[in-house]
C-alpha cells in the first residue's frame, strides 16, 4: 500500500493513475477505522481500479476544544486494515497541506441543508467539512467518492456541495454498519463504557419503533413527541430526534407516496455523543 504525505505525493499518484486512465475511487475518513469505514473501501475497490482512503481529523469540523482533542487516533492499526483489505493507498495529510494559507472555511452554498439538525447543534460544522471535503476532491480528483449513510445529512450536503461547485466525480451512499446488537458503528463508541454501550442501544430500539410508526396513521409530528416521551425517564439524555425528507432535510406535515423519509436522531451516552438514523416506511 501506497503512503503518500503530502499534496505533491498524492499530485503525483494522482498524475500516473490518470495517465493510465483508470478509475480511482476514494474514501475520506477521520481514521479509528472500523467496520463501517472498512465497508465504503471495500466498495470503492470493487466499483473502481484504485482505491485511495485518506485519514485527516479536520480542525475545523470540531466545534468543540475537547472533542477534537479526545478523537481516537489509531493511526498503526488503521494501516494493518486498510492493508489487509487490499487498500491500493492512503493519503495521511498535514494540515498545511489542506490549508496551506490558514485554517478557515470556503465559502460554499449549502442551501440551507447546513444549518438543520445537526448543523443546529454543532454550528460550523459542515461548512469545515465541505470545504475540507471540497479540497480533498481538488486534489485527488476522484471518479467516485464514499460517504456512509450514518451521517446522511453530511452525505446529502456532499451532494449539494458538488453540484453547486459543479465538480466532476460520483457520490455514493453506502449502508450504515451496525454491531450485531444494532448499535451503528462509530468511532466515538470505543470511548464508551461498557454500562453505557449496552445502554446505547435503546437508540435503535426507538428508531426501530419510529419506522414501525411511520406504517400507521400518524403524523411526522405525532411520531416525533411519542419517541421524545420514551426518553423521558432514559438513560441517554436526547439532543434531539426528527423526522425529514431525504432530499430537502425539512420536517414534512405528512408522509407523500413518491417521497423518502428519515428519522434522526442525536442523544448523550454520559459524556459521549452518538448520532444514528433510519428510512422509514
Ligand atoms: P468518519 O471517520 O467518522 O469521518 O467517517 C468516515 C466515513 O465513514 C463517513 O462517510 C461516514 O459516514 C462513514 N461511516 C462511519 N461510520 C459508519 C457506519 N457505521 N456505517 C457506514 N459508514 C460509516
Amino acid at each position: 500500500m501506497l503512503v503518500l504525505k503530502s499534496r505533491q505525493e498524492v499530485a503525483d499518484f494522482v498524475e500516473s493513475v490518470k495517465s493510465k486512465k483508470l478509475t480511482l475511487g476514494f474514501v475520506p475518513t477521520m481514521g479509528a477505522l472500523h467496520e463501517g469505514h472498512l465497508s465504503l473501501i471495500k466498495r470503492s475497490i470493487e466499483e473502481n481500479q484504485y482505491t485511495l482512503c485518506s485519514i485527516f481529523v479536520n480542525p475545523t469540523q470540531f466545534n468543540n476544544a475537547t472533542d477534537l482533542e479526545k478523537y481516537p487516533r489509531t493511526e498503526e492499526t488503521d494501516m494493518e486494515k486498510l492493508k489487509s483489505i487490499g487498500c491500493d493507498a492512503v493519503y495521511l495529510p498535514r494540515v498545511e497541506d489542506l490549508y496551506p494559507s490558514g485554517v478557515e472555511n470556503d465559502p460554499i452554498n449549502l442551501n440551507g441543508l447546513d444549518v438543520v439538525m445537526e448543523g443546529a447543534f454543532r454550528p460550523g460544522h459542515f461548512q469545515g467539512m465541505a470545504t475540507v471535503v471540497k479540497r480533498f476532491f481538488l486534489q485527488v480528483q476522484p471518479t467516485r467518492a464514499y460517504f456512509g449513510e450514518k451521517d446522511f445529512q453530511q452525505l446529502q450536503i456532499i451532494r449539494q456541495m458538488v453540484k453547486e461547485e459543479n465538480l466532476p466525480l460520483e457520490i455514493v451512499g453506502v449502508p450504515i454498519i451496525r454491531e450485531k446488537s444494532g448499535l451503528a458503528m462509530s468511532s466515538r463508541n470505543m470511548r464508551l463504557s461498557p454500562e453505557f454501550k449496552e445502554k446505547s442501544l435503546f437508540i435503535y430500539q426507538t428508531l426501530l419503533k419510529a419506522k414501525e410508526l411511520s406504517d400507521s396513521q400518524l403524523s411526522p409530528k405525532q411520531i416525533i413527541h411519542k419517541i421524545e416521551q420514551l426518553y423521558i425517564n432514559s438513560d441517554l439524555k436526547l439532543e434531539y430526534f426528527t423526522i425529514a425528507e431525504e432530499q430537502t432535510l425539512q420536517l414534512p406535515e405528512k408522509f407523500e407516496e413518491n417521497k423518502h423519509y428519515r428519522a434522526f436522531i442525536a442523544a448523550y451516552a454520559g459524556d459521549i455523543r452518538l448520532i444514528d438514523n433510519i428510512q422509514l416506511r
